[in-house]
């Protein structure tokens, strides 16, 4: 049952009259800029939300909203899935991970084709679940496949805290995990379209907190507001984003108060930075950035599977006509994918976007698509 709070940020009646304001308030800062806004969504549930609550349609003729790379399963590599594919190969090995990520293409193919030729790949809702698995079969080595933004990391920090207590040593890690600033800060340097302002992830900043987003503004000179997931939540936040660049603010807002404090969750970041350490790595679209994947720190070699199973590294695969790339960059749109909604549908995925619910092909394919 959705609580009353929550229901409040549903309400039709107040998303409508904040809706006029919002649009009043787009409408005067393109008079004040001299053009119509564009905005980028970083995280992959607010475009669905911008899509599912209607508002992309009510707003197209006061701004333009992009989507970022805020897809944690968009943005792995080929090649890491390729890495992926090869675990799965090896003897006695069961692969534990998400659903979104079996159904990914690697160069050749997905880990669920890999699963029907015979590797044992299960998939699993947590962490947790996959140390179960390894719990039951102590004879076999169990590598958990681990992706997501700072949202998931500390649950996979607090899962192999766990197994260390309590003495399971064949569950291993292989970490996809990545930290969302230096996206952001890689996607600024570089040759971006021209972004007016960002909304950024409330559920990453439930745990990383408001302060660490100021150095979008510092730095980049750029306004950026935490959003939440409701159609009020992304109201207020565009309300806010509006005044931030009229007012040339010197620091990110917060419009998801009711769930991002200031600091973050400080439990959940000293969990992660116990284990974990920031090293460089490949990013679908965004090449290699410094210091942005979490991987274990050496002295939990014995639980990284990257250490415990060594594997040749695997070389970025073919260029594929895919734009997902393009698309997490903010510089294509869905519809510019010559095999959008043909070759490529949710059935058969020809690019991780089209395979993930945070996914902007997945997106644009169930709410945007005229038929
Ligand atoms: S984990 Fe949450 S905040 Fe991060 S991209 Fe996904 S939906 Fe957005
Ligand atoms: S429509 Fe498919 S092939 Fe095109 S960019 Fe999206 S995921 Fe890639």
């Amino acid at each position: 049952m959705l609580s009353e709070q929550l229901k409040r940020f549903r309400e039709p009646q107040l998303a409508r009259q904040m809706l006029d304001k919002v649009k009043k308030s787009l409408q005067e800062l393109q008079a004040h800029l001299g053009y119509k806004a564009t905005f980028m969504e970083f995280c992959g549930t607010h475009t669905a939300a911008f899509s599912r609550t209607g508002l992309r349609e009510e707003l197209k003729e006061d701004v333009n909203l992009l989507s970022g790379p805020g897809c944690p399963v968009c943005v792995t590599a080929d090649s890491h899935i390729d890495q992926v594919i090869a675990y799965s190969q090896l003897p006695n090995v069961i692969i534990t991970t998400y659903g979104d990520m079996v159904k990914v293409p690697g160069t050749e193919k997905t880990l669920q084709e890999q699963k029907a030729c015979g590797s044992d790949v299960r998939i699993v809702y947590s962490s947790l679940e996959a140390l179960e698995i390894a719990k039951k079969n102590s004879n076999r080595p169990v590598i958990f496949i681990g992706v997501g933004f700072e949202t998931t990391t500390p649950t996979a920090a607090m899962t192999l805290r766990k197994a260390m207590e309590e003495g399971v040593n064949n569950f291993y890690l292989y970490s996809l995990h990545k930290a969302t600033a230096p996206a952001l800060q890689a996607l600024f340097s570089t040759n971006l379209p021209n972004i007016d302002g960002i909304l950024l992830p409330g559920h990453v900043a439930i745990i990383t907190g408001r302060r660490q987003w100021d150095v979008i503004t510092k730095d980049y000179n750029l306004q950026g507001t935490i959003a939440g997931f409701e159609a009020l939540d992304l109201l207020i936040a565009l309300e806010d984003l509006c005044s931030r660049i009229q007012n040339s603010s010197k620091q990110v807002g917060n419009a998801y108060g009711r769930a991002v404090q200031e600091e973050g969750n400080i439990i959940a970041r000293q969990a992660m930075d116990h284990l974990f350490e920031l090293r460089d790595g490949p990013w679908r679209g965004l090449g290699t950035i410094s210091q942005s994947v979490y991987k274990l720190k050496k002295e939990y070699k014995a639980y990284d599977a990257e250490e415990v199973f060594p594997l040749p590294s695997i070389p970025q695969g073919k260029p594929s006509p895919c734009l997902c790339g393009e698309i997490l960059k903010g510089l294509k749109k869905p519809f510019e994918c010559p095999l959008f909604a043909h070759r490529c549908n949710p059935i058969r995925p020809q690019g991780p976007c089209m395979v993930s619910h945070e996914g902007t092909c997945a997106i644009y394919y169930k709410y945007e698509r005229t038929v």
